[in-house]
């Protein structure tokens, strides 16, 4: 039965999971928990007002209604354990527990594990306190990038340009700049080369691949300005050629589920591998136990209505490993609408008007938007809407993007007009 689905989450990339899962036939009822704003307005959606933390609540409310599939999308609640705990309730998840969402809570814990298995990545350093790690970033002969060991938000990386900026990157963390997680500090030799984003759907032993994708970290065009949780997205990345995907199969997707298996970890849910594509050869820079945020809203546009069997298939560890995932042929490109600010302080609450939107291979998934009293769609976010678009070729996919964005208002919106310029053939600089 796969009649009544529960996705966990409050983001673009729940609300595009939602809306491939609905596209099934089987599929009677989407209920999201949270959700947001836009969550209603997709295909059998339903918001749960729950708080997740209330464990008996919730149990009792997901038996009440029967739900046959849980997808839970952000790090946290893994983190948590919250899979662990509804798998021993008797409900089918995919997501991994506790001891698989390490390989992204931990970042320590991750660089031990790829060394482990000898899967390439950069040379690292554990530090436990300030003069640790001064004493590394004094002697280093590279330079270095500075991680919080724990969750951060996306935000707890730096990549400073002089071993002052590199002490003080340190010295912030260790003063509680991410609180807890920032009690160890990982300092990472500093590596180069474009980057691209694969995802494993994984059932603890095998796996299948969805498309790669690519996205854009920095606030401006031309990839300047400070890193964001991500301003648009595009799927697949031609620069992922077969030869390379092989490479990149053979030397860190497989030793990676072998590595988990050896741990004894029972990995069910996705693993996103952000890679770099250096001259000596892919390397992993992290390992992530959900989706990217905005790959997701990306790539599932182009999943048909069997990627709902998919997740079921991993959340009960009968993956064949030989699943076909349709892709229909088609591009996909995603421009984030933020609010003015981000990603640093902005306001909340602007009305939004969304215009007329040319539907045709297009979606406009909500990330951070809510209802005024009286129903008017307002910003509530840093990230406010993901417009993404399908078409033949990247040049067709996002002029319908740009062409849907030009209908969009809200006070202070900003968005990147460069979106997937390494794929667009017709883009000129300021078009
Ligand atoms: P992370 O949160 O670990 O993905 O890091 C955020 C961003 O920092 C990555 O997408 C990279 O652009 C950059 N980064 C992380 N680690 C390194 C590294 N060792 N060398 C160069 N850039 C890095």
């Amino acid at each position: 039965m796969l009649e009544n689905i529960l996705i966990i989450g409050n983001g673009g990339r729940e609300n595009s999971l939602a809306w491939a899962i609905q596209k099934n036939d089987l599929v009677k009822k989407v209920y999201l928990i949270p959700g947001n704003a836009g969550s209603e307005r997709i295909n059998k959606c339903e918001r749960l007002k729950i708080n997740i933390d209330n464990k008996n609540e919730l149990v009792e409310k997901l038996e009440f209604l029967k739900i046959d599939l849980i997808v839970i999308g952000p790090e946290i609640p893994l983190a948590n354990g919250l899979a662990d705990f509804l798998r021993e309730k008797g409900f089918k998840v995919f997501g991994p527990g506790q001891d698989g969402a390490k390989l992204e809570y931990s970042k320590s814990w991750a660089k031990k594990f790829m060394n482990d298995a000898n899967i390439p990545t950069a040379n690292f350093w554990k530090v436990n306190s300030l003069e640790e790690a001064k004493k590394i970033i004094d002697s280093s002969l590279v330079p270095l990038v500075v991680k919080a060991d724990g969750l951060a938000s996306g935000k707890g990386v730096f990549i400073p340009d002089s071993k002052d900026e590199c002490f003080k990157a340190a010295k912030s963390i260790f003063n509680g700049k991410f609180g807890n997680s920032g009690n160890v500090v990982v300092l990472e030799e500093k590596i180069q080369g474009p980057e691209v984003s694969v995802f494993a759907l994984c059932d603890g032993k095998k796996y299948i691949l969805l498309p790669t994708a690519q996205d854009h970290k920095r606030l401006n065009e031309n990839d300047k300005g400070p890193n964001t949780g991500g301003m648009g997205a595009y799927s697949p990345a031609p620069l992922l050629t077969e030869h390379l995907l092989k490479r990149i199969i053979k030397e860190i997707i497989e030793p990676t589920i072998i590595e988990l298996n050896r741990k004894n970890i029972d990995y069910k849910g996705v693993i996103y591998f952000g890679l770099m594509i250096t001259k000596s050869g892919p390397k992993v820079i992290e390992y992530n136990c959900r989706f990217g945020d905005p790959e997701c809203q990306t790539i599932m546009p182009l999943m048909d209505q069997n990627f709902v069997f998919l997740l079921e298939k991993c959340s009960m560890g009968n993956l064949t490993g030989d699943e076909k995932i349709n892709t229909f042929d088609k591009v996909s490109g995603c421009v984030i609408a933020t609010s003015k600010g981000y990603p640093n302080e902005y306001k909340t609450g602007f009305p939004i008007n969304l215009g007329k939107i040319d539907p045709s291979d297009c979606q406009i998934f909500d990330s951070g938007t809510s209802l005024s009293k009286n129903g008017e769609l307002l910003t509530n976010g840093g990230r406010v809407l993901s417009i993404v678009c399908q078409d033949k070729d990247f040049d067709m996919a996002f002029e319908k993007v740009y062409k849907n964005l030009k209908e969009i208002h809200f006070d202070g919106i900003y968005f990147r007009n460069d979106i997937g310029h390494q794929v667009r053939k017709k883009f000129s600089k300021g078009k």
